[in-house]
């Protein structure tokens, strides 16, 4: 059996479940989780300019289970508060150990439960960064579209109180979800995160291609940068660059890994073969975002089947 269809019987037999609870649990007070980071990059110069801090878990006994069952699991069975602390905690402590002189700062992005949006993280934010000695305004608290419209009121109120420590905010899965885009203006928000989906698609299905265009677009006009996660393709980066794209994250440019390999890949200049072939590429194709959708053709079928009727 491999890892994945490990995590996934596990999170379906409740007998297994049970015992993962408690497992969890333990894992939490001693240490058995870990984190890797996966790096963001510049688009136009393919310098590092961040990394996502993402929770992994290794059992003794050789299983790997996947976040998207543990994190669930952290949140039903109240441990998510723990967990969160941690993640926060390690991540400020080992990217605080990468900094070298002249090099430009990073940004540390953290994800960020549903459950863990109230008054408490507050506190819990403060005392991170000063025990860490970590900068706050390179600190970025990643929260997803889904968990802000629980309780709206309440959480532009958390967020304006995390603001007010330094810490820059971003909205992961961003074009995933149901978000008001009325509400989005009223947010304290730093960054978008392209949802994977959304990039999936990019090349192939024209509407997603318009959607990605008119958030790149949003985020300018609102002054938010915009970054693209699950890059996976060549044609992707290109036509993200062709959009105007600033900042990218995927599996072509570097998979999530332990901090070690990070932090080397920091120092070398580049980062990656691919960023390499960005940066000689003219800077001057983001202007030139409408005219990436022409690969589509000029019309989508239904626009024309409209004006022929
Ligand atoms: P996310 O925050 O949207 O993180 C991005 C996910 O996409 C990660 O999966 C990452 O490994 C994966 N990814 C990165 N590049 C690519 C790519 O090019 N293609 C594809 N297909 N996937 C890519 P991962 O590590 O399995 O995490 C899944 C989710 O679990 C995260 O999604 C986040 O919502 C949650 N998560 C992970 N760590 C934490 C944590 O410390 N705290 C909380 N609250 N949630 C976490
Ligand atoms: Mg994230
Ligand atoms: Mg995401």
């Amino acid at each position: 059996m491999d890892e994945r269809s490990t995590a996934h019987c596990l999170s379906r037999r409740p007998k297994q479940r049970l015992r993962l609870r408690m497992d969890l649990s333990h894992a939490i007070e001693n240490g058995e989780l870990t984190l890797h980071y996966q790096p963001q990059f510049v688009v136009h110069s393919g310098r590092v300019c961040g990394v996502e801090a993402l929770a992994r878990w290794f059992r003794a006994n050789g299983d790997t289970i996947e976040p998207g069952v543990f994190i669930p699991l952290a949140e039903e069975t109240g441990l998510i508060g723990a967990l969160g602390a941690w993640v926060l905690q390690k991540a400020c402590e080992t990217v605080a150990g990468w900094r070298t002189p002249g090099a430009p700062p990073i940004t540390l992005c953290v994800n960020v439960s549903t459950h863990q949006i109230d008054e408490r993280m507050c506190a819990v934010i403060q005392r991170v960064v000063e025990q860490a000695g970590f900068p706050a305004e390179q600190l970025e608290l990643e929260i997803t579209e889904g968990s802000l419209m629980r309780n709206p009121e309440a959480a532009l109120e958390c967020l304006r109180q995390w603001k007010e420590l330094g810490v820059r905010i971003a909205i992961d899965d961003f074009g995933a979800g149901y978000s008001s885009l009325g509400y989005l203006s009223r947010l304290p928000v730093d960054r978008l995160k392209l949802d994977k989906s959304l990039i999936r698609r990019l090349t192939t299905e024209r509407k997603d291609a318009v959607i990605v265009r008119s958030i790149i677009v949003l985020g300018k006009d609102l002054g938010v940068s915009v970054i693209a996660e699950g890059v996976e393709t060549e044609q992707q980066l290109q036509m993200l660059q062709e959009l105007g794209c600033q900042q990218v994250q995927g599996y072509l440019l570097a998979r999530p890994g332990p901090p070690e390999g990070v932090q080397a890949l920091l120092t070398s200049r580049w980062g990656t073969r691919h960023c390499r072939v960005i940066a000689e590429r003219d800077a001057t194709l983001g202007q030139q975002g409408p005219a990436a959708l022409d690969r589509f053709g000029d019309v989508s079928p239904q626009f024309r089947q409209a004006s022929a009727s």
